[in-house]
Formats: structure tokens, sequence, C-alpha cells
């Protein structure tokens, strides 16, 4: 089966084409997927058998604030772009990450799961990303209703992992807080109290769990791909902390917490996958800073 994949050079495409060498892997450099024209012409040319689509502008709470017309454009045209090329050409299998960023901001009931994707609106924080990741949703099931298209979408949790982005004005928590205590030689502070709890995916653990949903998700379900903890704030600063062994001062501001708790349920994506267990926190951290500690990558 040939099988292209969107985004290869991104944190996730990258750690995929460990697991799956045997795809091809573009960045914007191989194909700008903002060329509608572009698109189509490739797709026509290469043929494949299965679309990956991984490529999005992402960013964290400040890119996302500072930029958010950017991040609606770019991922709209993206998005638009690669999933009506697919039509277009006719690639008979689509896979496309959303996000759980795209779940509304608040629930009634958590953990939420899929059914609530549309019940109100995305975090403030990213709601142009947000709105963009339910748009291909939506876009994706037309073409299932209209066409019988066999295209379907998944939303992963925050991730983390080897080859994360380690910039401090740009990453997620875990690598942020990664760095933080890996540079700090006395106190450390973090924002908030410490209580929201959170659920953060070890990025292999998506990439084991990407060819699996290629062969066995095949409704209109966004399937959530998260771990089962969730973990407080503190308890994650607390075992990076402890993996890092250093004597340090850990506080907290005790202002901007945030949401309390943002969890999904991950029961669709074990009712497709029941043979897959998540790495734990405590090892995808070891693993995760074993690299740290070697590379310089990602960490202006
Ligand atoms: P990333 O590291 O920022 O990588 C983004 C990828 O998209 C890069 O390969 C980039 O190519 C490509 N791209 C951006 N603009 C493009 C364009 N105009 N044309 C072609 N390619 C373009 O992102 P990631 O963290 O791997 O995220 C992968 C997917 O997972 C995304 O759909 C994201 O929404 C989703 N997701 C991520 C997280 C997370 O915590 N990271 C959580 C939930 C969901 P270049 O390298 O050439 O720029």
């Amino acid at each position: 089966m040939k099988v292209i994949v969107t985004g290869g050079s991104g944190f996730v495409g990258r750690r995929l084409q460990l697991i799956r060498p045997d795809w091809i892997y573009l960045s914007s450099k191989d194909l700008d997927l903002l060329d509608a024209d572009g698109v189509v012409s490739y797709f026509s040319k290469e043929k494949p058998d299965a679309v990956v689509h991984l490529a999005a502008k992402v960013g964290g709470i400040k890119d996302n604030a500072e930029h958010p017309a950017d991040f609606f454009y770019q991922n709209a045209k993206m998005n638009i772009n690669v999933v009506d090329a697919c039509r277009a050409v006719g690639v008979p299998r689509l896979l496309a990450s959303l996000s759980t960023c795209a779940f509304p901001n608040v629930l009634p009931m958590y953990p939420y799961d899929e059914s609530a994707l549309l019940e109100g609106p995305p975090a403030e924080t990213n709601l142009a990303y947000g709105y963009t990741k339910r748009l291909m949703w939506v876009h994706i099931n037309s073409l299932r209703k209209q066409f019988g298209l066999d295209y379907s979408c998944f939303s992963p949790s925050n991730l983390y992992g080897p080859e994360d982005n380690f910039d401090l004005e740009t990453s997620h928590f875990v690598a942020a807080a990664i760095r933080k205590l890996h540079e700090s030689t006395n106190t450390v502070e973090f924002w908030g109290t410490g209580k929201p709890l959170r659920q953060q995916l070890y990025v292999d653990d998506l990439c084991r769990a990407i060819p699996m949903l290629l062969d066995r998700h095949h409704t209109c379900d966004p399937v959530i791909v998260a771990p089962n903890e969730n973990l407080s704030i503190e308890e994650m600063v607390n075992a990076v902390s402890t993996i890092i062994n250093k004597d340090l001062i850990i506080k907290y501001t005790g202002e901007l917490d945030g949401q309390y708790r943002k969890d999904g349920d991950n029961a669709k994506f074990l009712e497709l996958c029941p043979e897959f267990k998540f790495t734990s926190f405590t090892d995808g951290i070891v693993k995760t800073y074993e690299w740290y500690e070697k590379s310089t990558y990602n960490r202006n």
C-alpha cells in the first residue's frame, strides 16, 4: 500500500518515520499544501492508496494568541486543499489528525466523548486552530455522506516526547517543564496552583496508533487518542523533577490556572485497538529526558 504522510518533517511525522519507514513523508519543501493546484497535481502523479494528513500550523498559547489569523487561514486552506485533492484525484483512503483542542472548552461532564465535538466553542486561546479542525471534520464527513468515501479523523490529546519543541516561547507544557527543571539550579516557578488535570500522550504511542487507525477506523467519529492517566500539573512536575534528579524548590504562582480538567474518553479508541497499551507518563518522561540530554535540537 502506497501511503503519503503530510507533515512528515514535523514532531509526529519524524517519529512516525521510525515506525513506518516504508511510507512517503512530505515537508512543505516537497509540497506546499497551501497551493491547491500543486496538491492535486502531486496526488494525481503519485496515486497514493492512502494519505495520512498530519501537516498543520501548530503552536503554543502565546503563538496562537498573537497570530490567530495565520492559524485560521493556513490550517483551513491546507486542510481543504488536502481533503479536496484526495476527493478530486480519487485517493481511496484518508486519515486526518484533528486535536482534542477542537473540543469545547467547557462541558457538563468529564471525560467527554467524541459526540461532544460541536457542543460549545473551543478554548478562546486556540479558537482559530480549533475551528479549522472542526471544519476538516465536517468536510471529511460530508464526503463520506455524499460520495461514500472511506475518509476519517482522529483527535490526539496534548503530545510530548523525544524531538518535541523545547523552545520556551512556543513549546507545550511538558517540554517547557523538562527544560525549566533541567536548567534551574535552585527555585523553579510554574504558573497556577498545580491542581489542574491534563492528559499527555507520548508521541510514539500516537505513532503506533496511526497505522492501526488507518486499518481499523472507518467511521465519522473523531476518535480520541488519549492516555488513561489524567495527572495534575503538580504530579507531572514532580515526576519530571524526580527523573531529572535535582534538589529544586518548586513554587506555583497561584494564578492563571486555565481549565480544571479537559480529559477525553479513549473508550472508542480502545474498542478499535483493544490490545493497545499506553506508555506511562513516568516511562515516557524517562525516554524523553534521555533524548533531551543528548540533543540540542529545537532548543532556541
Ligand atoms: P509540527 O511539529 O508543527 O509539524 C507541522 C508539519 O506541518 C511540518 O511537517 C510542516 O512542514 C508541515 N506544514 C506546515 N505548513 C505546511 C505547508 N504550507 N505545506 C506543507 N506542509 C506544511 O506539528 P506536529 O506536532 O507534528 O503535529 C502533527 C499533527 O498532530 C497536527 O495535525 C496537529 O494539529 C496534531 N496534534 C498535535 C499535538 C501536539 O501536541 N503537537 C496535539 C494534538 C494534535 P515543514 O517542516 O516543512 O514546515
